[in-house]
């Protein structure tokens, strides 16, 4: 995919903005605090999913302003496409000039990848930060997934209500029993999906890490249930979901949650077989993080036949110029948005476009000019 026109109007401190971006390298650079990760977030919010920076839609509204447009062109699935995405007291989207009744319309058409510091919660946080990161990686590729996902929450939502009621009405066992086997059809197909996903991730993120680290470290990501799983097919992941489901029901009462299941899963990121988490220092768990973030970009291609965007929102920092290099070579063939505040190490590629950015305005620079 290619986008080849932008415009940002009062979004964030982005007064107005037009950029023209080139094929391959955009640099975004600046001084801090002057509208890099703003433009990378205008972007994203293409993709019709949630801003990387978590927020609420009306918090990107410029201040003292009532809305934001924000306009794009791009070329993907064999097609020019447009896009506007406008936030006043709603939020209302077009593609190709017809209004979406969702979203997840954009994510079919627009696909992107984004890698910013707040990712680095995929290895620093609890595991639901990486579930939503398969999740979200799922729903981009099969579209279908997302209502997937919504309808199992819903059950263990009703399963948790039923939980609490079961102490003063001990006969809604029987309805007990209606939703823990729709958490187990529904939790195996999640499952299921994950471990195939997990399995395609695995092989294209270890190696672009052995690019990235030269061959020093030996990476991997492993699917967590938390339950027993006996065989990988969808009858039998659902069969070990409901007899877990059972076991840990006295528990669950107790407690009023439900313990098992995929809402409870997680994948551990591993260097030399060991947590990455735990014993990697923070080059490596930027490494760990970058190579999942690009391991993704590939199979996001390989299923859906288009090469995604990718946004890269301070990434050189802490990686040393031998891993700095590999990452700006692998991506020769994408289209690539890359911000920083210093742009000389990534002058080295002498192509592409550089935008300097100050104060919410852009000025583009000619890239030879530079070094
Ligand atoms: P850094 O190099 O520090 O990451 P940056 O150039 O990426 O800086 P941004 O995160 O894009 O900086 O933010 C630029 C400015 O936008 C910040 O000073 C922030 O206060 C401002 N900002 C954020 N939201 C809004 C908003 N809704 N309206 C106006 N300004 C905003
Ligand atoms: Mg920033």
């Amino acid at each position: 995919m290619i986008i080849s026109d932008l415009k940002i109007k009062k979004f964030r401190n982005i007064a107005d903005m037009k950029i023209k971006p080139c094929e391959s390298v955009n640099i975004i650079y600046g001084k801090n605090a002057q509208g890099k990760t703003n433009l990378l977030e205008s972007i994203w919010l293409f993709s019709g999913q949630r801003p990387f920076r978590n927020c609420k839609d009306a918090e990107m509204i410029k201040f003292d302003e009532s809305f934001f447009i924000n306009e794009i062109s791009f070329s993907s699935f064999g097609r020019e496409q447009t896009a506007k995405y406008v936030v006043d007291k709603k939020k209302t989207v077009f593609l190709n000039e017809i209004r979406l009744d969702s979203i997840k319309e954009l994510t079919e058409n627009f696909p992107a990848v984004v890698f910013s510091p707040s990712h680095m919660s995929l290895i620093k946080d609890g595991p639901a930060e990486r579930r939503r990161f398969l999740d979200s990686s799922l729903i981009q590729i099969k579209p279908g997934f997302s209502n997937i996902l919504s309808k199992y929450n819903r059950n263990v939502q009703q399963r948790n209500l039923i939980l609490k009621d079961y102490k003063a009405h001990p006969d809604v066992l029987g309805m007990l029993e209606i939703f823990e086997d729709n958490i187990a059809k529904i939790g195996a197909k999640i499952v299921f999906q994950r471990l195939v996903y997990t399995d395609y991730l695995a092989k294209s993120a270890r190696e672009i890490y052995k690019g990235i680290s030269s061959g020093a470290e030996g990476f991997n990501i492993m699917y967590n249930p938390s339950f027993e799983v006996e065989d990988i097919d969808e009858k039998s992941l659902e069969k070990s979901i409901r007899i877990a489901l059972i076991k840990n029901r006295k528990e669950d009462i107790l407690n009023c949650v439900t313990s098992v299941g995929p809402h409870r899963d997680d994948i551990e990121i591993l260097l030399d077989g060991v947590s990455a988490r735990r014993f990697g220092s923070q080059g490596q768990q930027r490494s760990c993080v970058l190579a999942l973030k690009l391991g993704e970009t590939a199979v996001l291609e390989k299923q859906t036949g288009e090469k995604p965007v990718i946004l890269l929102d301070d990434v050189m920092s802490e990686l040393d110029e031998k891993r700095q290099d590999y990452i700006l070579h692998h991506l020769d063939n994408y289209q690539v948005f890359i911000t920083c505040c210093d742009p000389t190490p990534l002058l080295k590629l002498k192509k592409g476009k550089a935008f300097f950015i100050e104060n919410g305005t852009s000025e583009e620079k000619d890239v030879s000019s530079f070094g």
